[in-house]
């Protein structure tokens, strides 16, 4: 599928996979798929990528309706309710995505999920995992910029899921129908806010076009 028309993926058979065609979203898209863009530029764009794809990942979440005064007048008004919302990053890339949805949501939870990639498998290997006691009942979202096997993302619900989460969304930068295939067959209730559905995996599991190692260009570490 090529780029130009991903955004029309939105309302086919992926039902669960809204694919953010905004333009503020597409700008930042294209400077994080950019080579030059350095490691600082990159962080400061997936924060704000964040931001924009959490705004519209976060739209239904519940308000409970308090008494405030204005300046002016009494007035009865929306809050947040107390019930958390929990982030889950999927280390390490996933954590440039929480910074955004932090300033988002200051207020919520974060599990930290560490999944790696084995090299030739390309299987889904843990070694960390620590989240709120508390999570059955609270929206929680999946963090994981790039949707590739979907290895990770599975293995972080499989996760959430065994520690008591009940209502799991995933957000996403890039997803290779590959990953959306995978996660889907495995977690069909989950849905996908993403930024892009690309092209293909390449042989390294890497997506293509995409836009390299989501880890690295964050972290200087290629
Ligand atoms: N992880 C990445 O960081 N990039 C890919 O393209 C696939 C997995």
């Amino acid at each position: 599928m090529c780029i130009a028309v991903a955004a029309q993926v939105k309302t086919t058979s992926m039902s669960k996979v809204t694919v953010v065609d905004h333009p503020l979203v597409q700008h930042r898209l294209t400077l994080l798929r950019d080579r030059t863009t350095p490691p600082a530029a990159f962080r400061q764009l997936l924060r704000e990528t964040g931001w924009l794809l959490g705004y519209e990942a976060t739209s239904d979440l519940a308000l409970e309706q308090v008494e405030i005064q204005t300046p002016l007048a009494t007035v009865r008004a929306g809050l947040l309710r107390r019930e958390p919302l929990v982030l889950a990053p999927v280390l390490r890339a996933g954590l440039g995505l929480a910074e955004g949805l932090l300033d988002l949501v200051p207020g919520a939870s974060v599990a930290h999920i560490g999944v790696y990639r084995e090299a030739q498998s390309l299987a889904a290997v843990e070694y960390y995992f620590k989240a709120p006691t508390r999570l059955s009942g609270c929206p929680c979202i999946v963090l994981d910029p790039m949707l590739a096997t979907g290895n990770s993302a599975v293995a972080a619900v499989d996760h959430l899921k065994a520690a008591g989460a009940s209502e799991l969304r995933l957000i996403c930068l890039l997803a290779a129908p590959e990953g959306l295939g995978n996660l889907h067959e495995r977690h069909p209730e989950v849905r996908v806010w993403t930024a892009a559905i690309d092209d293909r995996l390449n042989e390294h599991g890497y997506i293509v076009p995409g836009l390299g190692d989501a880890g690295d260009r964050q972290f200087a570490t290629d």
